[in-house]
């Protein structure tokens, strides 16, 4: 009985999420010329958005460990996958840096051997996939870990370079506390030098921290797909809602 309530507790959340996000995405579609409340030169209309997706880390990176064994870079990947689906099916050029469990340093075979380079071009090749792919915004997922276990909640790291990005951290975190985390009192910041894809794109862009692995609550929240579909789909909402704001 328990299970048949949670059940249908789930389904009518996720009902409302995918209401409240189908508003967004209409929006979006008239801003991009098909509801007229923009106009937009005839060249733009057709022109498809480009969101470039990270799921952070991956194979023999792990990114941060729960406390069950939970490997940040597979749950990194889990959200990311439903994120990019959820943007394509709303007609957005979404598009994975990864999509497997692995390492990117040798995405462009710049070296003949990255022997204790691996990380630093791991990074430096998602960037250069970002510029290269001509993005709108850049989003990278991640996880986050504290040696205090109390702490919870997704927080948004916002680049800098461009003022879009914080136009897309502040409707992403308002997303995530308006339809999925109520007392998440968590404000955006603005990454300095210490987030290298953050620091080095020129692109809006941001960095999702989705929760904390060290909150036992928490983990078992990130471990559970209809959890991870809702996150992905508010995620989803704050990126479309923002992509209609951009200033540039
Ligand atoms: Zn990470």
């Amino acid at each position: 009985m328990r299970q048949w309530i949670k059940w249908v507790t789930g389904f009518l959340a996720l009902s409302v999420i995918m209401v409240m996000i189908g508003a967004v995405f209409s929006k979006l579609d008239e801003k991009k010329g098909n509801g007229g409340i923009s106009p937009v030169a005839a060249t733009e209309v057709d022109r498809p958005v480009t969101v470039v997706i990270d799921a952070g880390h991956g194979g023999e990176d792990g990114g941060c460990i729960g406390a069950d064994g939970t490997l940040e870079k597979d749950l990194n990947l889990a959200v990311a996958a439903e994120l990019c689906d959820i943007l394509q099916a709303s007609g957005i050029n979404a598009v994975l840096i990864r999509d497997e469990d692995k390492m990117l340093y040798d995405m462009y075979g710049d070296l003949e051997s990255y022997e204790g380079q691996k990380k630093t071009y791991d990074l430096r090749n998602r960037v250069r996939f970002a510029e290269e792919s001509g993005c709108r915004l850049f989003c990278s997922i991640h996880m986050n870990k504290f040696a205090d276990t109390k702490y919870s909640g997704l927080q948004v790291y916002c680049s800098v370079n461009d003022s879009d990005s914080i136009t897309a951290g502040v409707r992403i975190q308002s997303y995530v506390k308006n339809y999925l985390q109520p007392d998440n009192s968590r404000q955006i910041k603005r990454a300095g030098s210490e987030i290298y894809v953050l620091n080095r794109a020129q692109m809006p862009a941001v960095l999702v921290e989705c929760g904390f692995l060290s909150n036992s609550e928490e983990l078992s929240l990130l471990n559970d797909g209809e959890y991870r579909k809702k996150l992905a789909f508010c995620i989803a909402a704050g990126i479309a809602d923002s992509l209609c704001n951009f200033r540039t």
